[in-house]
């Protein structure tokens, strides 16, 4: 454990990744209090207002404001502090270890997305002294992101401590470049329902197995009949699990499988499911796990350019106009805010994202650090 008085007054975003990494936030369970708790001490001595928002026992979410007295919104940072699980595969460093060598640092949640929730906190506590008459900054960080959006849903029911934002930042893996949107995303759980019977009498059952097949072989012919998206291009739709009977000499009564569709933003979803309920006839019935809206911002939005103005000479080229694969916070988030202009920018490598000995490069996070204070500064006009 590193010394909170040490950290305040020289915080380093390498340290700080490192000791948020070491706080195990796998989700499920998530146990994302004490990263919570921690990060909102640090943020408190450096003169923000912290709330605490519990989402379940010994999960919580914090908002950290600072400024926002004089004209205009804050600017909204966010990130989450949970993490998937560490897989099947062993690790050949400790995931909660933060061990550095070659430029990188390993662990779970180095690349998704601690080194970006650190990155975050240190720029924000870099120019804490400078926010008080400014639009000022708000840093969201959320729980329960990775099954679902879930610390960022409950935050919305209590408006009053999210506040207001005129912008959104989501410090997801991008190897800092900034993108403008994401697809949406809508699961659905689909259910065939059959009748069992001894499998020496296949004809007195109703055998639910071969209806989840005759769906799922559906579904990989299934059209979204629209055109594809200038930036974000065509929706998809994958079947990424089934399951179905107990034992062999049985007819299956039940089975299941579940459809992943990522949705581009001239989709409704509702309208989707409606559609998909159709294609696939009565045998089968669809129940959605995870929906949640894509976000696209203009990209002639005034905002969008000057974030790609000060980021420029940082990355030191032009960034090109595109969208993140994966969906985040912002889909429950930037709705909630009235849809801001929203960008997806964060140290950590998108490839690198849920995989055995993770890691998130060094320099890319203090690079993180220089751009979220350089966006901080020019919403708050203090460049
Ligand atoms: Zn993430």
């Amino acid at each position: 454990m590193v010394a909170k008085n040490h950290m305040s007054t020289s915080l380093d975003v390498i340290e700080l990744t490192r000791h948020l990494v070491a706080m195990d936030t796998i989700n499920p369970p998530g146990n994302e209090q004490q990263c919570c708790d921690y990060l909102a001490s640090l943020l408190e001595d450096a003169g923000f207002e912290v709330e605490l928002s519990e989402f379940a026992a010994g999960r919580s979410s914090l908002v950290a404001r600072l400024g926002g007295r004089g004209e205009g919104l804050p600017i909204c940072l966010t990130g989450h502090v949970d993490t998937v699980p560490l897989g099947t595969e062993g690790w050949s460093c400790d995931p909660f270890g933060g061990e550095i060598s070659d430029n990188k640092i390993f662990g779970r949640g180095t690349t998704d997305m601690k080194g970006g929730v650190a990155a975050m906190v240190v720029a924000a506590i870099r120019l804490a002294q400078d926010l008080s008459n400014t639009p000022g900054v708000v840093l969201v960080l959320t729980g329960g992101e990775e099954t679902g959006c879930d610390g960022a849903k409950a935050l919305c029911e209590t408006p009053e401590i999210l506040g207001r934002a005129g912008a959104v930042v989501v410090g997801e893996p991008t190897s800092n470049q900034p993108l403008i949107g994401h697809k949406g995303a809508l699961w659905l759980n689909a259910v065939s329902q059959g009748v069992t019977a001894h499998g020496s009498t296949p004809e007195l059952g109703v055998n639910a197995v071969y209806e989840a097949c005759r769906a799922v072989a559906k579904v990989e012919d299934f059209g979204f009949n629209i055109p594809p998206h200038d930036i974000m291009g065509a929706p998809s739709i994958n079947v990424g699990r089934i399951q179905g009977g107990i034992n062999i000499n049985s007819v299956p009564d039940h089975a299941e499988f579940d459809i992943d569709i990522r949705t581009i933003p001239s989709q409704d979803h509702r309208e989707i499911r409606t559609h998909l309920e159709a294609y696939l006839g009565d045998k089968v019935t669809l129940e959605p796990s995870v929906d949640v809206d894509g976000v696209i911002s203009d990209a002639s939005d005034p905002w969008i350019g000057e974030v790609f103005d000060v980021i420029e000479p940082i990355l030191g080229l032009k960034p090109e106009i595109a969208t993140a694969k994966y969906f985040t916070d912002a889909s429950v988030l930037s709705p909630q805010y009235g849809n801001p202009p929203t960008i997806v920018l964060g140290p950590g490598d998108a490839d690198m994202a849920h995989k055995t000995d993770e890691y998130c490069e060094i320099d890319k996070l203090h690079q993180s650090v220089n751009i979220y204070e350089a966006i901080i500064k020019r919403w708050c006009r203090l460049d």
